[in-house]
């Protein structure tokens, strides 16, 4: 099943909607990605039997719920990966909300998040390609409170439908990270740390030496999955990137890589290391 996965050629799907973009993975995989924003953040729907997992809700701008639902009228479990607010943006139009227990997932679990951050983060005309989505009112746009109706921890097995997920906890670009392998299929759900293009660890909460920790934890399991599902940017990437993160995080570390410097769109500093399909931010340093 996993080898026909990685020779499958993701099919575009037709929806009624207007900001996100859906590729049928295979029968029981959907991508749905974001493609008009900056972040092309990239969301997971997983069905299983008599459930379905969706892996992060997005920037939180088109109608996520709506879209899904066109999918299946499985019953949702929602699963996050981080607490980046592209990644939760929608958290609040589902009722079954399961999160990695930390300080961070807790505190905007309660609180959500302010009208003005998320603004910032996420909705400057800058980081879009207009118009917005039919019905999206920026003035109006929130990220409330949410309830999580289980929190879980580093090696918790989620048997949700007929799949089984392991939590693997994998901090370095968010210290909050996990990357979510399916043994069911043998597919590694791994977020933001390996993705064809840049991980961001220049971040408050980011660290190179944590992200280097995490891909070595995830090499333990590198039998246990065939292939690689990111979080933004194109899906389906080839396991042997994360062989490839893991020397370029070591040379990193070790001194051997070389960085050039440069400025996020929101203002931040960063060093950023170039390697072959993959790039690494660290907070800048002169
Ligand atoms: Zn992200």
């Amino acid at each position: 099943m996993t080898t026909a996965l990685q020779n499958n050629e993701p099919q575009a799907i037709a929806t009624n909607d207007d900001w996100f973009e859906v590729l049928k993975i295979t029968d029981y995989l959907f991508a749905v990605s974001e493609p008009r924003h900056y972040e092309h953040t990239v969301i997971y729907l997983l069905l299983g039997g008599d459930r379905a997992i969706l892996i992060d809700t997005g920037c939180g701008i088109g109608n996520l719920r709506r879209v899904v639902e066109q999918l299946t009228s499985l019953p949702i479990t929602v699963v996050n990966t981080h607490t980046h607010l592209d990644h939760l943006g929608s958290n609040h139009q589902f009722s079954e909300i399961i999160m990695f227990d930390h300080p961070r997932s807790r505190c905007l679990s309660e609180n959500g998040t302010s009208q003005e951050l998320l603004h910032w983060e996420l909705q400057r005309e800058e980081l879009v390609t207009l118009p917005w989505p039919d019905d999206f009112r920026i003035e109006e746009s929130v990220l409330p409170p949410f309830k999580v109706s289980r929190w879980i921890k580093h090696d918790d097995v989620l048997e949700i439908g007929d799949i089984r997920l392991r939590v693997l906890h994998t901090p370095g670009e968010a210290p909050d990270h996990v990357c979510l392998l399916d043994q069911t299929h043998g597919i590694l759900f791994c977020g933001d740390i390996l993705l064809n293009g840049a991980v961001w660890c220049h971040l408050d909460g980011g660290d190179v030496g944590e992200l280097h920790a995490s891909y070595e934890l995830l090499m333990r399991h590198f039998d246990a999955f065939d292939i690689l599902m990111p979080s933004h940017n194109a899906p389906c990437q080839n396991k042997d990137l994360l062989p490839i993160a893991l020397a370029a995080s070591g040379d990193v570390l070790s001194g051997k890589a070389q960085s050039q410097a440069g400025t996020d769109l929101w203002g931040r500093d960063y060093n950023k290391y170039d390697f072959r399909r993959i790039s690494i931010l660290s907070r800048f340093s002169p």
